[in-house]
């Protein structure tokens, strides 16, 4: 650390030369994330109020007040008005603040958790700081949990499922009307993991296409993860966790007495939490309603129907699963995926990479002209391959 200060300017100078190198979502190269560039209007928010903390909620019982509307909010997408929950870092902090209560709620039953194999990763970070025993189910031939499979292995030990409302890896819904048959049938916690479906799935019907049951419509489902930081518009970071009630919400609750705003209980993972985060996606929920979701959806999946449209017709690829939501999961048994992605990022195509598949998240930052470069690019660049080894 130098020892004495640099002016502001040069400061602002230093860091635009610094950060060049980062890409950014408006340039339309950005193909494999699930965040996208934040609303204006909820950066406005965000940087209006960035001195707020809901962690202390008796310095900022309006913002406290704000986030519980949020909560309403999203409840009442999810079906539950009377939902209770918190505004977090993001879906990883939701996932495991999920298992945390589950493992709480059922301590005296056993440690085992059931979740898909299509899960994130976050649910081994909860598995590994909650210290609980995961079991991992296989997939069907859809990639969505094999339910029967899971059935067969719930065991007295076993206290929570978890079901994904959007994978990670290609946007499948588990068959979460199922699982919450199962939960109840087995007085077992269920943890449904929309952090990337639930800003898609309640606005599906709204453009003519089938939605699937997820949300606290099925009696079973306990909480719920659902990230305004990814297809919410809101601000990184902003993630999201609902309980069906706030019996269940406040299972994890601790007891702060030192706090300036007076005497608390906190039931988040972190003591100080953004409460800028919680207004710039309050103001997204109210600037946008049903209706401005609604748009945002129709957009992506016009662009995912056109990107899977060209990539049926390139004989050496295929889908890997029909999209339900905005991922385009593309494989080939005919070249090398990881040849083809490997020389699409060469040409600066940010993607990702899954074993059998490369995925591309059609999000709100993508204009159709990103896609139809990047399809003139996929059909070259299947082409070199091709060419170069002889196939
Ligand atoms: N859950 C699902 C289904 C995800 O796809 C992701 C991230 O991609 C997460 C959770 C984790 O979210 P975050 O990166 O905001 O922690």
């Amino acid at each position: 650390m130098q020892d004495s200060g640099l002016s502001q300017q040069e400061i602002k100078q230093k860091l635009e030369k610094l950060l060049q190198q980062d890409l950014s979502f408006s340039h339309g190269r950005i193909l494999g994330s699930m965040c996208t560039m934040p609303h204006n209007f909820a950066k406005e928010i965000f940087t209006a109020y960035i001195d707020k903390n809901v962690g202390d909620p008796g310095l900022f019982p309006a913002t406290a007040e704000l986030e519980d509307q949020t909560i309403s909010m999203l409840g009442d997408l999810l079906s539950n008005r009377s939902a209770a929950g918190f505004i977090l870092t993001g879906g990883s902090e939701a996932n495991i603040l999920a298992l945390w209560t589950a493992k709480t709620l059922y301590k005296n039953k056993g440690n085992e958790v059931l979740i898909p194999e299509s899960a994130h990763f976050s649910f081994d970070k909860a598995a590994s700081l909650l210290d609980l025993r995961i079991k991992k189910i296989t997939l069907d031939k859809n990639y969505a949990v094999n339910i029967e499979e899971l059935k067969n292995q719930i065991s007295p030990n076993t206290i929570a499922l978890v079901g994904i409302a959007g994978t990670t890896a290609l946007g499948v819904v588990d068959p979460i009307p199922e699982l919450s048959r199962v939960a109840q049938e087995h007085d077992l916690y269920l943890h449904v993991d929309a952090a990337f479906g639930g800003f898609v799935l309640p606005f599906l019907h709204r453009i003519g296409r089938s939605g699937v049951p997820f949300d606290f419509s099925l009696p079973g489902v306990c909480s719920i993860t659902i990230d305004p930081h990814k297809m919410g518009m809101s601000v990184i970071p902003s993630g999201g966790i609902l309980y069906r009630s706030a019996r269940i919400a406040s299972a994890v609750k601790v007891f702060v007495p030192y706090l300036s705003g007076g005497e608390t209980a906190l039931a988040t993972i972190v003591g100080t939490r953004s409460g800028a985060s919680v207004l710039a996606t309050w103001a997204m929920l109210k600037h946008f309603g049903r209706q401005g979701y609604t748009e945002v959806v129709k957009r992506c999946m016009e662009l995912t129907d056109y990107l899977a449209a060209a990539v049926k017709e390139i004989t050496e690829l295929s889908l890997l699963a029909e999209p339900v939501l905005n991922i385009v999961g593309i494989t080939s048994n005919i070249i090398s995926i990881q040849e083809l992605a490997k020389n699409l990022r060469k040409k600066g195509w940010a993607l990702s990479l899954f074993d059998k598949h490369i995925r591309i998240v059609l999000m709100p930052h993508l204009k159709h002209e990103h896609i139809q470069k990047f399809i003139v690019h996929l059909k070259e660049t299947v082409l070199n391959i091709k060419a170069t080894n002889k196939i």
